[in-house]
């Protein structure tokens, strides 16, 4: 987890150092470093359109998260969420997969959660853009580019 160019430059040590071959880079919104966000993160139009897709990809991102879609997580107390960032969809006690599911495609904020929000509704990159992410909850805005303020 890194949150600045520092901790990315210590985390790259670590990983020559004891060589490491397996490992993620995830950056961290700390509510303070938007800065390394817009530096690191943010997409230019350059990676949205190197970014290889297949049809169908494109197809799916109209209509679901790629992100969230299908995924349930369960917390010990029973709780059920589509994801963590949005509200509760029920409890595994009192209510069934189907149930839980039903409402999630009904009511539900994750799963069929795309670019059809402002600025990226009128984009031309809309449906090539990656699915909004947890960091676009995060930091609260629908888009983070460089394309489009
Ligand atoms: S405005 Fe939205 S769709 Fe357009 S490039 Fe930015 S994130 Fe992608």
């Amino acid at each position: 987890m890194v949150s600045s160019d520092e901790d990315y430059r210590q985390a790259e040590q670590i990983v020559e150092q004891y060589p490491i071959e397996q490992y993620q880079i995830k950056p961290v919104y700390t509510g303070g470093n938007i800065a390394f966000f817009e530096e690191n993160v943010f997409l230019v139009r350059e990676d949205i359109l190197s970014t290889s897709m297949s049809i169908k990809d494109f197809f799916f991102k109209q209509n679901m998260n790629t992100n969230d879609f299908g995924k349930i997580n369960i917390l010990t107390n029973g709780d059920v969420y589509a994801n963590l960032n949005h509200p509760t969809l029920g409890n595994i006690s009192t209510q069934s997969i189907d149930e839980i599911v039903y409402k999630e495609l009904e009511e539900g904020k994750s799963w069929l959660r795309v670019r059809d929000q402002a600025p990226c509704n009128n984009c031309l990159y809309q449906w090539l853009c990656p699915s909004p992410s947890d960091y676009e909850v995060a930091i609260d805005r629908s888009n983070l580019c460089h394309v489009k303020q």
